[in-house]
């Protein structure tokens, strides 16, 4: 008898949101896009909200995207998921990267930081203003502790890159290679308040929820190399890929979550339906225009192959 072919394992996709402002149409487009992806291959999706930051994370804010993503006609499977309430987790991926010897204790001011990166050195010219961190404490500390006692500052940790370039295979964008010491340098995977960084928080979180796609902004996609990196590191196995263009004003400029007027809750004060939102997001994806359908209707006409790379431009001022 022949062996039936292995099943192709369940999509596991995720919307991950920071609740630091109301969302606005550029988030609108990301998530129905990653609805769409991953409920067009009958997958499953997570809701995390990314509240790490609790100097600017509010409850107000989480709610308000609970609200947004409702209100677009967007579900998912399971709980709401509050990425502060397992740091634990990160914890222990931050324990094992420092046994493994591929993070180190960094005491740097950020203004220590950008003097160092402006001090000439080879081979590491600035990428559109990044500061890129030149490694001044790697092999400094034998600890965090040790870094704190020595200098009496608080440290951070930071992950330490390879001289080599990443590759980013893209599901939108293709194939990449990201030479991160123009890109920031060593990162930082612990901040000097002791909260995991988004980096390592993002992996360790989409690692322990099994998730295989990550569809998000294209903002994103240096990071995408970073995250490759602690992947690797934490023997977990990578998700694929897919970053999709921003989106910005008519005057061209990208939205912020402080423009107030393109968020949802602005929009949909001032009248504007969610059909009308998501017939946008789908006309400027490259999939049919139609009128008045609900997000759930459009499933089947999501084709990744055709969202355009260029920037979408939300025909409103903001
Ligand atoms: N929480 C991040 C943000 O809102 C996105 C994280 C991700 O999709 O990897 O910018």
């Amino acid at each position: 008898m022949d062996a039936y072919p292995p099943l192709a394992p369940k999509v596991r996709g995720r919307l991950a949101p920071s609740p630091t402002g109301r969302m606005h149409i550029g988030h609108a487009r990301s998530f129905l896009l990653a609805w769409w992806s991953v409920r067009a291959q009958g997958g499953e999706l997570l809701l995390r909200i990314e509240d790490l930051d609790q100097t600017r994370a509010r409850q107000s804010w989480s709610d308000g995207i609970v609200e947004d993503l409702a209100w677009l006609g967007l579900d998912w499977d399971g709980e709401v998921v509050m990425q502060s309430d397992h740091t634990v987790h990160s914890f222990a991926a931050r324990d094992r990267l420092m046994e493994k010897g591929l993070a180190y204790a960094c005491v740097c001011s950020r203004k220590e930081v950008r003097e160092a990166a402006n001090a000439p050195h080879e081979g590491l010219g600035p990428v559109s203003g990044e500061v890129n961190y030149p490694g001044t404490c790697r092999g400094k500390y034998a600890s965090l502790e040790d870094a704190e006692q020595q200098t009496g500052r608080k440290a951070a940790l930071r992950f330490q890159i390879p001289d080599k370039p990443v590759h980013v295979s893209d599901g939108i964008f293709g194939e990449l290679d990201f030479a991160l010491a123009n890109h920031g340098g060593d990162f930082v995977i612990q901040r000097r308040d002791g909260l995991p960084a988004y980096q390592l928080g993002v992996v360790v979180d989409d690692g322990r929820s099994g998730i295989n796609e990550v569809l998000r902004g294209n903002d994103l996609l240096v990071s995408a190399a970073r995250q490759q990196l602690l992947y690797a590191a934490l023997d977990l196995p990578c998700p694929s890929w897919l970053h999709v263009p921003l989106v910005a004003d008519s005057r061209g400029e990208r939205l912020a979550k402080r423009l107030g007027s393109t968020s949802l809750a602005e929009l949909r004060e001032a009248g504007m339906q969610a059909h009308e939102i998501v017939a946008w997001v789908a006309q400027s994806s490259g999939m049919k225009t139609p009128t008045g359908c609900a997000a759930s209707e459009l499933v089947g006409e999501f084709d990744v192959a055709k969202i355009p790379h260029q920037t979408a431009t939300w025909p409103q001022p903001s």
